[in-house]
């Protein structure tokens, strides 16, 4: 699954093929869940639309057009956007024509993502249940929206109405990396403490981000590489293995839903 540091390598990587452009031509799959607007709507108000800027909030990537109006796109389990050309597939729901002559294609093979156009003045009530985004949240408003919170700590971090964008992987290496451990409550836990969960989550979401990602799954980058970040990886999938502070095994348990790696002697 695709969390902010994935999502935002997709975003950078095609940021310059798509800004600056008009969407020419659209051409979508047959209807089905995948498309939260529907293709008919889709092409009758994409084609013309200049892209101004391709943003990001959590795990949602947003082109917005000089009217103001913005399209949702949420890469579910498996979704790769790509501005590369794909060969015929039956995977394909999405694909925009710019004026450059080049394709942005939105493929899915499970169809988990998701595009919604949004029209100017409005919003998605997706978009709005959202928290602050995880790469720019400061530390100040990062424990005000924790410390209150009687969740356990992992919990509440993959809540994406308390802070957007981080998942299981993100979540695991970052509580980690400043010693908490996972099934705390987020209300025990000192001030100093979510400041230094703060700086170490930012600290690996950035890192992430310039290792390419995390490989899992069908993630690519949209150049069709593989990101490098689970070579990276401290505890997340490495149950039974040798802590790499302290040596002693490392402990798997189901949190919330939610497989979750740490170690008990250097987490509390
Ligand atoms: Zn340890």
């Amino acid at each position: 699954l695709p969390e902010l540091p994935e999502v935002e390598v997709v975003r950078r990587q095609l940021e310059p093929t798509w800004v600056g452009q008009t969407i020419a031509e659209v051409w979508t799959a047959s209807p089905s869940y995948f498309f939260l607007t529907s293709p008919r709507i889709l092409k009758r108000r994409l084609p013309g639309q200049l892209t101004v800027a391709l943003e990001r909030h959590g795990k949602y990537i947003l082109a917005r057009f000089d009217g103001g109006s913005r399209l949702l796109c949420h890469l579910g389990m498996t979704g790769q956007l790509t501005a590369r050309a794909l060969a015929p597939d039956p995977h394909v729901h999405l694909r925009l024509t710019l004026s450059s002559g080049e394709q942005i294609s939105f493929r899915d093979v499970r169809k988990f993502g998701k595009v919604e156009f949004i029209s100017e003045g409005s919003s998605s009530p997706r978009l709005d249940k959202l928290g602050p985004d995880a790469l720019t949240i400061d530390a100040d408003t990062f424990t005000a929206r924790l410390q209150s919170r009687s969740l356990a700590i992992k919990t509440a971090l993959l809540n994406q109405s308390i802070l957007a964008g981080v998942g299981n992987i993100y979540a695991d290496e970052a509580l980690f990396a400043s010693g908490i451990v996972p099934t705390r409550p987020a209300r025990t836990i000192s001030r100093a403490k979510l400041e230094r969960l703060h700086s170490e989550l930012n600290r690996i979401l950035t890192a992430s981000i310039q290792g390419g990602g995390s490989t899992i799954n069908d993630y690519l980058k949209p150049d069709g590489a593989l990101g490098g970040y689970q070579d990276w990886h401290q505890v997340y999938g490495k149950r039974g293995e040798a802590c790499p502070l302290c040596g002693r095994s490392l402990r798997h348990r189901v949190l919330g839903g939610r497989s979750t790696h740490y170690c008990s002697h250097c987490q509390r």
